[in-house]
Formats: structure tokens, C-alpha cells, sequence
């Protein structure tokens, strides 16, 4: 078998071992399963790569743990070709799923080699996500409104500046709270001045920081 054959059936057991755990949404599963997850993490950790645990990147980072992409981008509930703001590229991984649901993807990341790599990858794969070297607290008001915004670091508050960058009938999806821990957190904008929240589970991020790292 090929290499590439041998990660791609990698992928569709993760992909199965999502399901096992409770992910449901048919799109969700088949992005895990035709990702190379392998491709956004050091070639030292590839034999790690299609197992359900977060790995270390670049800048003391870490991509995901893939049932926490799957359950994020879960409940994002994204229909192809709306406009998704996501905050932390890191590796690009969670860029890639956003691609493969036919979103029109836009993700920051505050460090700017995670930045370059997470580009370089990306564009090498064939995804051509809007990238963007900035503070995510700032969002991207020049772009905005999105339909959806997701959040993979987490702040202690909700950022309220990304609150304002969400069309009405949008929401966001943000693991909130301190290094402790997080509740995964979806806020829905119900009118221009209106937003409800609801809880979804404790998960554990790295966390969304202020300012920028050239
Ligand atoms: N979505 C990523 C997860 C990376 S971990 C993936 O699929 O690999 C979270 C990332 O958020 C880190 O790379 C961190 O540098 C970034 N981050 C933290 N605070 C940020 C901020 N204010 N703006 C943009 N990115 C931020």
C-alpha cells in the first residue's frame, strides 16, 4: 500500500472512531476523513497523526484534539458557501476542515511563523482559505459580517468586538474561561442587540491572547 493510501484509510478510522464518540453530522466526518492531518504537524509526530489527541506545533501551540475539531465544527451546523471567521489557525488544520465544508473561510493567527506555515501547507493541499497575520481580538471588521465565527484558543470573556462582527441569525462558537478549563460556548445573535448563550461540555484550549508575535 502507498503512503498516501495507507493515511488516507488512517483518516476514515479516525474518522469512525469520531463517530463512535458521539460526532453525527455526515459532512463533519467525511472533512475528517479526507483531511491529511499528517501534513500540518512535525514529521517527528506523524505516527500520531490519525489518533484522537492534540500534538504540539510551532511557538509552544497545539493542533487540536480531532474529536474537539469535530465537535467545534459541529456545532457551527456550516452550509457551504457561508462566510465562517475563525480565530487561531494555528497548524491550519481546522482551516482545512472549514474548506472542505465549502465555507468561505477567513482565520488570524497572532504568531507569525504559525502564520507562514500554516499557509504554505495549506495552498501546497489545494485550500485557499482568506489567512490573516493579526490580533483575532480585533476580528476582521472589514469583512464582516460573518455567518459563523469559531474560536480554538480560548479568551477568559467573551471578545466583544467578534460579537459585533456577527450577522443577525449567526453565532459563534468559543471555548470560555481561564487556564483552569473551558465550557465550549455558542452565542447566538438573535437581533442587533440581542444574543443567547447556551453550554455545550468542558474542554481544555491553549489560551487567546492579546497582541501579535513577528
Ligand atoms: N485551529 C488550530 C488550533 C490551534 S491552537 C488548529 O487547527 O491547529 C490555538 C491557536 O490560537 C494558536 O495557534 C494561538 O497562537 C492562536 N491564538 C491565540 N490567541 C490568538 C489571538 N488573539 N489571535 C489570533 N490567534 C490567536
Amino acid at each position: 500500500m502507498t503512503d498516501l493510501s495507507r493515511q488516507h484509510n488512517e483518516a476514515k478510522k479516525l474518522s469512525k472512531e469520531l463517530r463512535k464518540k458521539g460526532i453525527s453530522d455526515e459532512r463533519v466526518l467525511a472533512a475528517i476523513s479526507n483531511v491529511p492531518r499528517h501534513s500540518f504537524i512535525d514529521e517527528q509526530l506523524s505516527a500520531y497523526a490519525y489518533q484522537d489527541r492534540p500534538l504540539p506545533i510551532e511557538s509552544g501551540q497545539t493542533i487540536s484534539q480531532p474529536f474537539t475539531v469535530a465537535y467545534q465544527t459541529e456545532l457551527l451546523q456550516l452550509q457551504a458557501g457561508e462566510k465562517v471567521l475563525e480565530i487561531g489557525t494555528g497548524s491550519g488544520y481546522q482551516a482545512a476542515i472549514l474548506c472542505e465544508m465549502e465555507a468561505e473561510v477567513y482565520s488570524i493567527e497572532r504568531y507569525y511563523n504559525l502564520y507562514q506555515t500554516a499557509k504554505e501547507i495549506l495552498n501546497k493541499l489545494g485550500y485557499y482559505p482568506n489567512l490573516f497575520f493579526g490580533d483575532g481580538f480585533e476580528g476582521l471588521p472589514e469583512h464582516a459580517p460573518f455567518d459563523k465565527i469559531l474560536i480554538t484558543a480560548a479568551p477568559e470573556k467573551i471578545p466583544e468586538k467578534l460579537l459585533q462582527q456577527l450577522r443577525v441569525g449567526g453565532w459563534m462558537v468559543v471555548p470560555l474561561g481561564g487556564r483552569g478549563g473551558q465550557k465550549m460556548t455558542v452565542i447566538r445573535r438573535v437581533s442587533d442587540t440581542e444574543f443567547k448563550e447556551s453550554e455545550h461540555g468542558d474542554f481544555i484550549f491553549v489560551p487567546m491572547q492579546e497582541g501579535t508575535v513577528e
